[in-house]
This record gives structure tokens, C-alpha cells and sequence, in this order.
């Protein structure tokens, strides 16, 4: 089973991850630079939001109250979607 719990295992299997301020009416968030992210703290550093949540401050309000989303990379879903339409033009060929 692979273990994807290092900003490393991250980018090596293209997450994306973003981040969102819990605070009241603030509603800041975006997307986090996981590159950037590894360079200030290393690719074993780990992903979860117990070793994440103390590097971050929200950038609106302040609050260190923040939350992480994980998803796979939108990049890579289009590339396997994309994926019939070029064996589809192979045939063709
Ligand atoms: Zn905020």
C-alpha cells in the first residue's frame, strides 16, 4: 500500500492541496505551492494537518485556524480523461 503522508509522497503522486481559514466570515483559501512547500520544510516533512497546521496563518485575517483539503491533481484527471480520445485518434490512423 502506498503512503501518501510526506509533502514529498505529494508531489511525487500529484495531490493537490489547498488550504482554508476556519475563521468566522472570512472564508479565505487557495491552493497551496506543495513545490514552494517542500523547499521551506523539506519532502519527508509530513502532510497530515497536524504537521502542516502550525506553518500556516491565514493571509486575510490572520487566524491560525485553518483547514486542509487533499485531492488528486486536476491536471492528471484531465491527462486520464483525455486518455480514450487519443487511443480513439490512434485508431483512426
Ligand atoms: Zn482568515
Amino acid at each position: 500500500m502506498i503512503r501518501i503522508d510526506t509533502i514529498g509522497a505529494l508531489i511525487e503522486y500529484r495531490y493537490d492541496l489547498s488550504v482554508h481559514c476556519h475563521a468566522w466570515d472570512c472564508r479565505n483559501g487557495g491552493r497551496v505551492d506543495l513545490e514552494a512547500l517542500a523547499l521551506r520544510l523539506g519532502k519527508g516533512h509530513g502532510c497530515l494537518a497536524k504537521d502542516l497546521k502550525r506553518h500556516f496563518r491565514c493571509s486575510k485575517c490572520g487566524s491560525r485556524d485553518v483547514g486542509f483539503i487533499l485531492s488528486p491533481c486536476t491536471n492528471s484527471l484531465a491527462a486520464i480523461a483525455s486518455a480514450p480520445m487519443q487511443e480513439l485518434r490512434t485508431v483512426k490512423r
